[in-house]
């Protein structure tokens, strides 16, 4: 399949028609998501000039999409806040490791304001390094980030998988919708 068809059976899905190409995106690579070590900074190198944002909910199991307003989406229904998810394609600087980087928007915008300013004055942000910590060294502190100015991983950077298609192939695993996720009172 070519990858514009993947890319509108992708944008069908957004639109809630159907997960009939599941199967195909199961045949791809593994791809893994990076993570901050909370005593440790971990510098990551930019792969792909677009990040996916989407808009999810923070549950004990991790976060998890929003379907749509407070009538569909059953976490909107049992009152999680919703928080707008930014998401890179990045690499290890050291380690070369390749995998998807979620940061809060916060962090995302700044992130995101680097490498525009980037791919204004060289066409792409790819390449662009970032070091990445932990505030206050806590398991689930916030990520500050810090550019730094400059490009890493050389001349032969590999291409970074795509966000979007990462957390959809991860989202419409039926396995992972979690009841104990839902407040004790609506939990069937
Ligand atoms: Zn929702």
């Amino acid at each position: 399949m070519s990858t514009i068809m993947a890319e509108k059976q992708l944008n069908m899905w957004a639109c809630g028609t159907g997960r009939e190409f599941v199967g195909k995106l199961a045949t791809e690579k593994e791809n893994v998501f990076l993570h901050i070590p909370s005593k440790s900074g971990r510098q990551l190198i930019v792969l792909r000039d677009e990040p996916f944002i989407y808009i999810g909910h923070f549950l004990r199991s991790g976060m998890k999409p929003c379907t749509g307003d407070h009538l569909t989406c059953r976490y909107c229904i049992a009152g999680f806040g919703r928080k707008e998810r930014f998401v890179f394609s990045m690499m290890d600087a050291r380690t070369k490791e390749t995998g998807i980087f979620e940061v809060s928007d916060t962090t995302g915008l700044q992130v995101l304001r680097k490498m525009d300013e980037w791919s204004e004055r060289f066409g792409s942000a790819r390449g662009l390094a970032f070091v990445f910590a932990k505030e206050d060294d806590k398991k689930n502190g916030s990520i500050g980030m810090k550019c730094l100015d400059g490009l890493g991983g050389g001349s032969d950077l590999p291409d970074g998988p795509d966000p979007q298609h990462v957390l959809v192939k991860m989202w419409t695993q039926p396995e992972k919708f979690d009841y104990k996720d839902l407040p004790k009172e609506i939990q069937p």
